[in-house]
């Protein structure tokens, strides 16, 4: 038998934790005990499981049941007794006594019960005098095949005593084996009780240590996402000036394409050119020189603003000697740039004509194999360290491919006003349009940044649209809506385009019409396209981190529900918005009665936990959107309900009082209920002329202090006419 698995299994129904007797008192115990009950009753004694299964070694043999037990037939007389014994002290849990008058044995048993489980039975028995009867003995004997003679003699040996005695014996015995048990079930409780505290104090160090583990790593994470908010931002404030240098080079592109355009004389395209590289640069003088007809020629010179120190104006068409850096710009083709020329060796002054030169850039103006000339850039009070020289690159690049372009379009006498943009070393890509003709030219690096390759797509506005993402697409149509027409001539929009690799980039795109017809409509508009989606990840997260600060700033740490400040700012806008469209605003404010009580019986720990309960459940009764509840003061919450007449608000306060009562939360120092209830205030009305928002709340205030006043658990209304009565007042 299974006696201390914690589960047991009676007729198929489990129950659990079947207890046996020796897991109160261990044997050894039980044994002695059962000994020395057995030596002062003077009876045989021995203690079994409720289903007659012998726990214990027997005390005090009795010799005439000894003699009985040596036969077959007796033992089994015996055993029978015994169980039948048994079975009826299971069904009725009393002590009971037999008689065994064949032999003149007395038989009992008690049932040791403890918190109504039936443990075991004590069984004692002894010979008893008065219920002897030698003539019934010899009978019985020869009845089971015994000598009568033998049991008759072990009658004699047997300890005799008499009925009383032997009903004492059993009553003693009673007492105490069910007091020791007690003590044994007590004992063990405690012994269980310690080992679940034991197992309760190991999980709680278990779940500290992972808090705090869970803690550290959090700190980590928190640190680290710091640093990279940090990272970003100067990695944004990098692309933002990257942007704002780019959309000047594109300016400046866009100058030298609408002078092209407007008039094709080199000259004019030069000076363009010239004075567009003298913006981008900062650069108060400026001087361009071409190879033509076998001599080095100043073909454009440009001062801008005032110039002091001009003394004459240049000659154009005039040779210019190279030498000294000259030389080794034109042999390398590289860049120059001079931060000072006072005592720089390799700097000799120019001719007269010239300004004064401090500080200087001179870029190689490429063509097919070698350059054609260079553009000189002077006098930038600051030097050129700080210029991107590959900007001022991509321009030369840009006026002289335009330049050949356009000589080429001459010679040919081409009408056709087209340009190779191709700059494959801007990070932009460039785009054509001819709206007129629904012809589009997208630049090699327009394709390669969206992951295409060069003219792998349509030279279409379709190509366009297409690849646009649908939720941008409506900005787009209307730019060129506006632009197609006239109605603008520059725009600048960020768009998300579709990637070959199916990514959706950010992308910037700034355009100018450079070319209109007789009506003002554009011909022909150019723009840049540079991706932009670095710096519009990081804006994101920035305006997520954000929006998430504003929601703690605006939330109450013990209630979780907006705090005083938010409260305030709502109901101002809630005023101003009802006072606009002439409609009922309405404030309740209520207050838990008896809280300080509270917190005297029950602790501040449970005072919080309480407040928290009280604010959801609040909160859970608001079910439209535009309705909020705050905490406004220590356990004193506000709600502002838009578009809520007086009987409105009563409504909501009563289904708030209804769901704190289904709380039940005890309380049973309050004087109302021995539960948690609140008190509420409730005002509405439509706000007028200068009155302030602030005296909404007030009236709602003076509602409370009413209902306080009253009892308590209760809903008082302002009384609309204070509104009325304020309102005549001038
Ligand atoms: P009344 O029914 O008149 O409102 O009685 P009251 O005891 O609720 O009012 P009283 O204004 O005298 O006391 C408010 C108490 O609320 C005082 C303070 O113990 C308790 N209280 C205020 N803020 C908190 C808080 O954040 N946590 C806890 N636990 N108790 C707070
Ligand atoms: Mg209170
Ligand atoms: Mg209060």
């Amino acid at each position: 038998m299974n006696r201390t698995g914690s589960q047991n299994h009676v007729d198929g129904v489990a129950i659990p934790d079947r207890l046996s007797l020796l897991d109160l008192i261990p044997l050894e115990d039980l044994q002695h005990l059962q000994d020395a009950l057995a030596e002062i009753g003077r009876v045989k004694s021995v203690i079994s499981d409720p289903d007659g299964h012998i726990l214990t070694m027997p005390s005090n043999d009795i010799p005439v049941c000894k003699t009985v037990m040596q036969s077959s037939r007796g033992s089994q007389d015996c055993l029978r007794n015994l169980q039948r014994l048994s079975g009826k002290m299971k069904q009725e849990r009393r002590a009971m006594i037999h008689h065994c008058e064949s032999v003149g044995i007395l038989k009992a048993a008690v049932p040791i019960v403890i918190q109504n489980m039936h443990l075991a039975n004590w069984w004692i028995s002894q010979y008893c005098t008065e219920l002897a009867n030698p003539s019934q003995m010899v009978f019985y004997a020869r009845q089971i095949g015994l000598n009568s003679d033998t049991l008759l003699h072990a009658a004699e040996q047997s300890v005799q005593i008499t009925r009383a005695e032997f009903e004492k014996a059993l009553n003693l015995i009673g007492q105490l084996a069910q007091k020791i048990t007690l003590l044994g079930y007590k004992n063990l409780m405690l012994l269980r009780d310690n080992s679940k505290l034991n197992h309760l104090q190991s999980e709680l160090d278990r779940y500290k240590s992972e808090l705090e583990k869970l803690i550290q790593a959090r700190t980590v994470d928190l640190v680290n996402v710091n640093k990279r908010l940090k990272l970003e931002v100067l990695e944004r404030d990098l692309v933002e000036e990257q942007i704002a240098r780019k959309s000047k080079l594109l300016d400046a592109i866009n100058q030298v394409l609408h002078q092209v355009v407007a008039d094709r004389s080199e000259q004019s395209l030069a000076g363009t050119c010239l004075r567009a590289a003298q913006v981008l640069t900062a650069s108060p003088f400026g001087f361009m020189v071409e190879h033509q007809e076998d001599e080095w020629q100043v073909v454009a010179y440009e001062h801008l603003g005032e110039a002091k120190d001009t003394p004459q104006p240049l000659q154009l068409q005039k040779k210019f000697e190279v030498h000294g850096i000259w030389s080794s710009l034109v042999q390398t083709g590289k860049p120059v740039t001079i931060q000072s020329t006072i005592g720089n060796p390799q700097w000799r002054p120019l001719p007269e004509g010239y300004p004064k030169i401090k500080t200087l850039m001179a870029v190689p103006l490429p063509r097919q194999a070698g350059i054609s000339g260079f553009i000189a850039l002077a006098n930038n009070p600051r030097g050129y360290a700080l210029i991107d020289q590959t900007d001022v690159e991509s321009l030369a690049k840009a006026f002289s491919e335009t330049l050949m372009r356009t000589r080429a379009e001459q010679a040919n006498h081409h009408s056709e006003k087209r340009f190779n943009l191709a700059l494959d070393s801007a990070d932009e890509g460039l785009w054509d349009y001819l709206p007129q003709k629904g012809y589009v030219y997208y630049s090699p690096r327009w394709f390669t940044m969206l992951g295409y390759s060069a003219g792998e797509l349509p030279y279409s506005f379709e190509t366009w649209s297409t690849l646009t993402h649908p939720e941008d697409l409506p900005v787009l149509r209307k730019t060129f809506a506006q632009m197609v027409p006239g109605l603008e001539d520059a725009f600048g929009i960020e768009l998300r385009m579709l990637s070959q690799a199916g990514q959706w980039r950010w992308m910037q795109t700034r355009g100018r019409t450079v070319e209109r017809d007789a009506d003002g409509r554009a011909l022909r508009i150019v723009g840049t396209l540079i991706d932009i989606s670095k710096y519009k990840q990081v804006e994101m997260a920035l305006q997520k981190a954000n929006e998430e600060l504003q929601r703690l700033a605006a939330l109450d740490d013990l209630t979780q529900i907006a705090n005083r400040r938010r409260f305030d700012e709502r109901l101002a806008d809630e005023w101003r918005r009802a006072r606009r469209d002439n409609t009922m605003l309405a404030v309740v404010i209520c207050d838990i009665d008896f809280f300080k009580r509270y917190n005297d019986t029950y602790g501040h720990v449970k005072g919080d936990d309480t407040l928290y309960a009280v604010a959801q459940a609040i909160n859970a009764v608001l079910k439209r959107p535009m309705d909020l509840v705050a905490r406004y003061g220590g356990e004193e919450f506000a709600m502002v309900l838009p578009n809520t007449d007086l009987a409105g608000a009563t409504r909501v306060a009563n289904e708030v009082k209804a769901a704190i009562e289904t709380l039940q939360i005890p309380h049973e120092a309050s004087r109302v209920v021995p539960f948690i209830t609140l008190s509420f205030g409730v005002a509405a009305t439509i706000p007028q002329g200068n009155s302030p928002a602030k005296m909404l709340v007030e009236q709602a205030d003076k509602a409370l202090y009413k209902a306080k006043a009253q009892g308590r658990h209760k809903i008082v209304q302002a009384d609309p006419a204070i509104f009325t009565n304020r309102r005549a007042i001038p």
